[in-house]
């Protein structure tokens, strides 16, 4: 870990738990709006979508539904800074997850429908001629 985190309150957490909840047995995804400043992300916001795949192991969101989040945020002078997803398993990205953290490199967090843990994983771009998928983890904080 690194002095990143991305930072959440109470209601952003029983949110997403209801989500979960609600989305079972399939998984359940959101995107996380809100600002990003020098590696903190500030969650403001959670936009929760449907699963289109509607599966246990894998989650798409609609494009259309992608581009109205974005205009979203937009007029609500905030930014896409997050996507979330829960696994029925443990809580680190699978190999289809790495591909897309990769697409969308935005801070990723995934929680355990299991363990109720939730982690939180970046993809790194691959500035240093690195052509491996580097993933890092990214610190949870709760405030309030
Ligand atoms: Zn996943």
């Amino acid at each position: 870990m690194d002095n990143r985190s991305m930072i959440v309150n109470q209601t952003h957490l029983s949110f997403l738990d209801q989500l979960v909840k609600d989305s079972r047995p399939f998984e359940s995804c959101a995107i996380l709006l809100g600002k990003c400043d020098k590696g903190q992300y500030f969650v403001q916001e959670i936009i929760p979508t449907q699963n289109e795949e509607s599966s246990e192991i894998r989650f798409t969101i609609d494009d259309n539904r992608l581009f109205e989040i974005y205009k979203l945020a937009d007029d609500k002078n905030m930014s896409v800074i997050g996507i979330f997803h829960s696994h029925p398993s443990l809580p680190f990205p699978s190999e289809t997850d790495k591909v897309y953290m990769k697409i969308n490199p935005v801070p990723w967090i995934i929680k355990s429908t299991t363990t109720n843990e939730m982690r939180c994983f970046i993809s790194e771009d691959q500035k240093n001629g690195n052509e491996n998928n580097m993933i890092s983890e990214i610190e949870i904080k709760v405030r309030d």
